[in-house]
């Protein structure tokens, strides 16, 4: 296993400042590393690493994730025909195999090891662990046989450990996805594109598989606002419209007076709602006829307020609503849609690992301010916090869907952890956290951990799996043999 040695530098400490001038410089005959853990190896935790590493010199970083393979939602969330939004991965390697840089796999926060423990052996703690938990409607037959989460069936696909025998049911005409946003975006086209393509991607052999059985002809978006607050983007939607396999089908009505609205939109609001317009338009003139029996079906204006059905679901119940200020106000009309497959797209949410995080269970996220974890007395919208003195947790931060909330891409992502790391940095070239003696890093004995080099022969593994199907990589499901494949590599 992964043994690397990070020996306390003898030298004049040269502190700098966050944007690489000298802070402060100070002479001293040890200079103490500042040692920092990271938790969870998803964009958040590489892209905080990597601008620590840049900007704080001779800091060393832990890279602790709980499962053996790292990336996160680059690998288990991004659609498998988005190859292009992967190439992140480059960029994560590069901070992962620098000298400073341990990634340790396989350790998880409130299973391995405790924050209050990290806390000890670190200088300061990072907390990068995304948001793995999915909202719920709290409607009436949510458990229904056949209700299922986007954030399930995406884990499922992608090859999530623990996804994969979710078979969800792919034996009936139609699917509903409850929510308009990308993700339900992503799972629409992976169930309607033609199995031919996406045998080029690396979805997993056995979601393959039950896509090229599957019965599915129709998906319903579902969304409680109209076209001019549709949550997907146009690069989703352009690609929905691209599918030569699925014909897409709005219905009219929902576009009652959006044109004469346009010249007010916004620029990317605009552009988004001209394409809905025009391909409505197409569909009127009979112009969208797919080579096949699919059907992408956007709906407005519905909220689903009962599940119907008695072994399975059979149909969704949704209030129409009006729009007042752009909000979703319920009428007294309802609407009875048939189908056999439910997913509900309404959000991720993060969930508290360690009973020591001041954690905003409403919002599921940590309470923080500007990325620095709050005194668990403070919570996020306290309005008064800036007049309260010592209100954070020194050393302690966290960034990415953890802090923020799911919301935003991968480059929003990356903002917020720039900025995050900025503080940090800050806060140790300000002395808000003393380095006055080194710190003993996480406690390896006895835990089965994967290196960099274990993943890298995870990964080279998979490569080749793939290589003979004709497919970038088939990802590796079951956790013991990723362990031991990495167990062999050679630290
Ligand atoms: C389905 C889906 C598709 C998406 N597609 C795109 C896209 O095409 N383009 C785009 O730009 N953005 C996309 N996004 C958004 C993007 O994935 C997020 O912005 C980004 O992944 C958030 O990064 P994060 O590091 O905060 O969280 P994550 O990516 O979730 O990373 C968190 C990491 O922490 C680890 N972890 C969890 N618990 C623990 C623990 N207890 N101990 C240690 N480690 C732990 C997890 O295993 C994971 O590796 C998508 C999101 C989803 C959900």
């Amino acid at each position: 296993m992964f043994r690397k040695a990070f020996p306390i530098v003898r030298s004049v400490k040269v502190a700098r400042n966050c944007s690489g001038r000298h802070a402060s410089t100070t002479a001293s005959t040890t200079t103490v590393q500042p040692r920092i853990c990271i938790v969870g190896a998803g964009p958040a935790g590489f892209y905080t690493a990597q601008y620590i590493l840049k900007h704080l010199d001779n800091s060393s970083i832990d890279i602790v994730e709980k499962l053996p393979v790292p990336f996160g939602l680059v690998r288990f969330g991004v659609a498998p025909d988005h190859p292009e939004v992967k190439n992140v991965i480059n960029t994560f390697t590069k901070t992962a195999e620098n000298p400073r840089v341990r990634f340790l796999g396989n350790l998880s926060l409130g299973k391995d090891f405790t924050l209050e423990e990290l806390r000890q052996r670190y200088h300061a703690v990072l907390l990068t662990y995304g948001a793995e938990q999915d909202n719920t409607l709290n409607i009436p037959n949510e458990t229904l046989k056949n209700v299922l989460s986007a954030r399930e069936f995406v884990a499922w696909y992608n090859g999530l450990p623990g996804y994969e025998n979710l078979n969800p049911d792919l034996s009936g005409k139609s699917l509903t996805l409850l929510g308009q946003g990308n993700v339900a975006v992503d799972v629409a086209r992976i169930v309607l594109s033609s199995v031919d393509e996406l045998k080029k991607t690396d979805i997993t052999e056995y979601a393959l598989e039950a896509l090229s059985r599957s019965q599915i002809e129709t998906v319903h978006l579902v969304g409680r606002r109209g076209p001019l607050q549709a949550a997907f983007t146009i690069k989703e939607l352009r690609e929905m419209l691209k599918l030569s396999t699925c014909a897409t089908e709005w219905r009219g009505d929902d576009f009652d007076h959006v044109e004469e609205s346009i010249p007010n939109l916004p620029r990317p609001r605009k552009r988004i709602t001209e394409l809905m317009l025009k391909s409505l338009s197409e569909q009127q003139q009979g112009q969208n006829k797919p080579t096949g029996s699919r059907r992408f079906q956007p709906v407005f204006f519905r909220s689903p307020i009962n599940i119907i059905g008695h072994e399975k679901v059979e149909a969704v119940e949704y209030v129409v609503n009006r729009l007042v200020d752009g909000r979703a106000i319920p009428t007294e009309q309802r609407e009875t849609i048939a189908t056999d497959l439910v997913c509900r797209s309404i959000g991720y949410r993060a969930i508290s690992m360690d009973k020591h995080i001041n954690f905003d269970e409403r919002k599921g996220c940590v309470n923080n301010a500007g990325g620095r974890v709050l005194k668990r007395t403070l919570t996020g919208s306290d309005q008064t916090i800036d007049d309260i003195e010592d209100k954070h947790e020194t050393g302690l931060y966290a960034s990415g869907w953890l802090a923020t909330g799911p919301t935003g891409v991968i480059l929003t992502t990356m903002n917020n952890s720039f900025a995050v790391a900025d503080a940090v940095c800050r806060d140790f070239t300000n002395n808000v956290i003393r380095v006055n003696g080194s710190r003993p890093g996480l406690d390896l004995s006895g835990k089965q951990y994967v290196s960099w080099n274990g993943w890298k022969a995870i990964d080279a593994e998979e490569v080749r799996l793939g290589a003979a199907k004709g497919k970038p990589r088939e990802k590796l499901i079951c956790v013991k043999t990723m362990l031991q494949i990495a167990s062999n590599a050679s630290n």
